[in-house]
């Protein structure tokens, strides 16, 4: 009898396929118990009010690591102004000056430091698929709360590899640009397909710069065009943002006229 080969260290298929079922049942479980029971800050589990638009309370949104430090506005490093006087002339914390650089401007959350981090973490390595609600509430709360947001068309996770995706079950990226969009009134049509890995690659934490950009030379792949649209590109965290560089550069060379980085958190 032939036997389907895995990849070595890859669960069963039956597994992943149950951890699937599951994942959604949790989706529709958790919006049944909004229902039923207020919710709870993600970061101090103080009750929210009824029809909050942050699954943060206020308290811990004006105490998220890095909220009030001004940012660059191309590629969200904090700045040692506040407000940020940074432009993307004078900016020499980070490459965002250099050319090309396919960043339109980069918006963050907070830094990825505590106890912000530690939601990230959870969702994506604890599995606590319900934080990607408050994650992507922040993003739109961040989002809409800039004096005059630009226009965006569409919202486009930063995709797992094909390996990568099949072992956790879910895309963090995507949980978070639902989440955003559902809180801006599902006015932003999320992308989910749009952008692909063609392979998996080693955790880019692991690499150094150099390695991290040969790492992922020719990485993505966009199906279809995207002929003048302005995307929001959704990822977790920006480190040293050649993963987000690498995949606005393929939506740019798609057909993209303007593409902004929209980050749960920026490391330094
Ligand atoms: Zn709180
Ligand atoms: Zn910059």
């Amino acid at each position: 009898m032939s036997r389907t080969l895995r990849a070595p260290g890859l669960p069963p298929p039956r597994r992943i396929l149950m951890r699937q079922v599951s994942l959604r049942a949790r989706r529709h479980l958790g919006r049944w118990l909004d229902h039923l029971a207020p919710r709870a800050c993600a970061l101090c589990g103080t009750a929210l009010a009824a029809g909050a638009l942050s699954g943060v309370c206020t308290g811990c949104l004006l105490d998220l690591p890095g909220a009030a430090r001004g940012r660059c506005p191309r590629c969200a490093l904090p700045t040692a102004e506040s407000p940020c006087l940074c432009t993307a002339d004078s900016c020499t914390a980070n490459s965002c000056a250099a050319d090309p650089w396919p960043l339109d401007a980069a918006l963050a959350v907070a830094d990825y430091a505590p106890p912000f981090d530690r939601l990230i973490h959870a969702l994506k390595f604890g599995r606590q698929l319900a934080l990607a609600r408050p994650l992507g509430e922040l993003l739109a709360t961040a989002w809409l709360g800039q004096t005059d947001p630009p226009v965006l068309d569409c919202l486009i996770p930063v995709p797992l590899g094909p390996e990568r995706l099949r072992t956790r079950g879910f895309n963090q990226s995507l949980e978070m640009a639902r989440a955003m969009s559902r809180c801006m009134g599902d006015r932003l049509p999320v992308l989910a397909h749009s952008l692909a890995r063609r392979r998996d690659t080693p955790e880019q934490s692991r690499l150094g710069l150099a390695q991290r950009r040969a790492n992922l030379t020719d990485a993505f792949i966009v199906h279809g065009r995207l002929e003048g649209c302005r995307v929001g590109l959704v990822d977790d965290v920006m480190t040293s943002g050649s993963t987000v560089i690498a995949a606005a550069q393929a939506l740019k060379d798609a057909g993209a006229v303007r593409v902004t980085a929209l980050l749960a958190a920026r490391t330094d």
